[in-house]
């Protein structure tokens, strides 16, 4: 059985002690259940979400990090020291990172390998622009996102990455990708790594879906075969609507 995972990503949102409030809402709100809970505070607050949830089984992670360890970075964090405060997950290629601050597959490959290095799980985002649907070559996007960053890892590296299918068209617009269209593409990227690898390691990868998921459409999504979850923008900022979607997970 693929583990079900509920991500919320909080971006730049959140300041010490709004965050402390939202972690503390969220002990309380999100049991042990069907679904592994992560949240991905912004960098000052990761170690006091951590405290906060030392006896729970939310886990934290980082929204990005640098692909060295150290060094002349200014303003960057390590995977290191990301691990130093006891940060074990990290979100890499979420399209505001690919967009903002122009990171590209040939980077990313690198922070993936940097992030694997230091023994940590990766939620790696990826998805098609409106254009791409358009032109109807979203599958061909996606496609290479993943190829790029991701197939020059050997098979038993697998096992630390989760996927987030994240349509830019849908994350924060209020747009929604269809559960059909969802599971089309979930079904498309558990083939791409079956023919690149193996059928086994292909259906035990969590595929996660992102796009503008909220209490009130995360059920339909989280009910289709391929989809594992979801990675949360908006709605994970309050922690009862955040609960509910975690709820929504069979
Ligand atoms: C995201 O940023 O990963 C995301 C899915 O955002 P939203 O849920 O707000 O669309």
């Amino acid at each position: 059985m693929r583990k079900k995972i509920v991500a919320g990503n909080w971006k730049m949102n959140k300041d010490y002690e709004e965050s402390k409030n939202l972690v503390t809402k969220l002990l309380n709100i999100c049991k042990p259940g069907k679904a592994e809970v992560i949240i991905a505070p912004p960098f000052i607050n990761l170690l006091s979400s951590i405290k906060i949830l030392e006896d729970s089984s939310i886990k934290v992670a980082a929204q990005n990090m640098h692909y060295a360890d150290s060094g002349a970075y200014t303003g960057e964090i390590s995977g290191s020291m990301l691990k130093s405060i006891g940060v074990e997950h990290v979100i890499l290629g979420h399209s505001e990172r690919r967009a903002y601050f122009n990171e590209t597959d040939e980077l990313l490959s690198k922070k993936v390998d940097a992030a694997l290095s230091n023994g940590m799980r990766i939620i790696f985002c990826f998805g098609e622009e409106l254009n791409d649907r358009k032109s109807g070559i979203e599958n061909s996007v996606v496609k290479s996102q993943i190829k790029n960053a991701l197939f020059h890892l050997p098979s038993s590296a697998w096992d630390n990455i989760v996927l987030a299918y994240e349509p830019v068209w849908a994350i924060g617009t209020g747009e929604t990708a269809s559960p059909e269209q969802a599971q089309d593409m979930h079904a498309f990227i558990r083939s791409t790594i079956s023919f690149e690898y193996s059928e086994d390691l292909a259906n035990s990868i969590p595929v996660l879906y992102g796009g503008s998921v909220k209490s009130s459409n995360a059920k339909e999504i989280f009910s289709k075969p391929d989809v594992d979850g979801g990675l949360i923008g908006g709605a994970s900022l309050d922690a009862d609507h955040f609960g509910m979607i975690v709820n929504a997970i069979q």
